[in-house]
């Protein structure tokens, strides 16, 4: 994973707190020095004088903390600014320090442990100490550290972003109906590890599989400029084929929507192209619907359209009219590209506007015939002349 990762105090060299460790410099840490220590140091964090919500910019120098600034220090910032914004926000949505963090949690059991003991209540150092947990207290000093638990004068309690931890960590994301082949693909995936789509996922169309979880906010590694997955050898299919990883088995992004279409605006674009099909310039006797020329399973954020205030030029930048029949046979041959990164030819010429055959990022969707045909046939056109 590329990025900061979340400051863990595992070194050794961190632990500088009084009384740590089991013969700490100041003797034994009986469960109440225990919690006098992470209490203070607790509150000590709380000093930061961030409002909820906002992202630190200090520079280290400039930290009003009693803190002695210092790298460490500000990596610490660092830690509790990012931290606190997914709960200002309505939609979810999880930065990547949060996110490995709560994959963290998730993967250790005594993390989870003491987590919902603190879910059904405070407790007290003594109560903490009895559950079976190993290292109890490294568990939560680190919780502590981030703000998942906090301190009053006596208990540990979990925090509203504690209790949002908890959820992450531990609720079946799973969005589908059980038994159906889209829940079995969430499962497949839920490891986060790379799988072969063409004989690992279940579904004859894993790329709308995969656009339904996009939109419901789970993220996929795309790391080749080719979409969401990665073009690596397969033992089982014995070739190269399209591959797919999910980062966290919990929606981290904001889900990705589609607007809804007001009619005077659909009844505009058709007047806007008289009427005609754009793949053959029909016009046929039923109404030809509205299409994005990016398909939905190209999507990489929300629609965001103001259709009152669009110009004509911006709406045949992004939209094209097109019969039931023919918008269905777009739909198909998209996620044929999304599946194979080989752009589908256009009324079976290899001819593309730009780009070629091989479809990249950069490129996008611009020279295929698909996108749209009425450029297409006009370079097409100029080269015959
Ligand atoms: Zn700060
Ligand atoms: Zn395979």
């Amino acid at each position: 994973m590329d990025g900061p990762r979340p400051h863990r105090r595992d070194d050794p060299s961190d632990r500088d707190e009084p009384g740590d460790g089991p013969h700490g410099r100041d003797g034994p840490a009986t469960p109440e020095r225990r919690a006098v220590v992470l209490i203070s140091s607790a509150r000590r964090r709380s000093s930061h004088p961030h409002p909820a919500g906002s992202v630190c910019e200090h520079p280290p120098d400039t930290a009003a903390d009693s803190m002695r600034p210092s790298k460490h220090n500000y990596q610490m910032y660092v830690n509790r600014c990012l931290i606190v914004p997914p709960l200002s926000y309505a939609m979810p949505g999880v930065d990547e320090e949060t996110a490995e963090f709560i994959l963290s949690v998730r993967n250790s059991s005594s993390h989870r442990d003491v987590l919902e003991r603190l879910d059904s209540g405070p407790a007290t150092p003594d109560e903490l100490d009895q559950l079976p947990v190993e290292n109890a207290r490294s568990v939560l000093e680190e919780l502590l550290e981030h703000d998942v638990v906090s301190a009053t004068d006596s208990e540990f309690e979990l925090t509203d972003f504690g209790g949002r931890v908890l959820e992450y960590a531990t609720k079946d994301w799973n969005p589908s109906n059980e038994g159906t082949k889209r829940a079995r693909t969430f499962d497949i995936l839920a490891d986060c590890e790379w799988h072969c789509s063409s004989c690992e996922l279940p579904s004859s169309q894993p790329a709308k599989d995969i656009q339904m979880l996009r939109k419901e906010g789970f993220e996929f590694v795309q790391n080749t400029g080719q979409g969401q997955g990665d073009f690596l050898e397969c033992e089982n299919c014995e070739d190269t084929t399209f591959h797919r990883k999910m980062k966290y088995p919990f929606p981290t992004s904001k889900p990705i929507t589609r607007q809804n279409m007001p009619n005077s605006f659909k009844q505009r674009v058709r007047d806007l192209y008289d009427h005609r099909d754009a793949f053959d310039g029909s016009s046929p006797s039923t109404t030809l619907e509205v299409d994005h020329r990016v398909p939905e399973v190209r999507w990489e954020q929300s629609e965001d359209f103001d259709y009152e205030s669009m110009s004509d030029d911006d709406i045949e930048e992004h939209f094209q009219i097109l019969s039931r029949k023919h918008n269905l046979l777009k739909s198909r041959k998209c996620e044929q590209c999304v599946e194979t990164g080989k752009r589908p030819q256009f009324m079976q010429i290899d001819f593309y506007y730009e780009g070629d055959e091989n479809y990249d990022d950069q490129t996008g969707c611009e020279g295929c015939g698909w996108y749209n045909p009425h450029e297409w046939r006009d370079a097409l056109q100029a080269q015959l002349e």
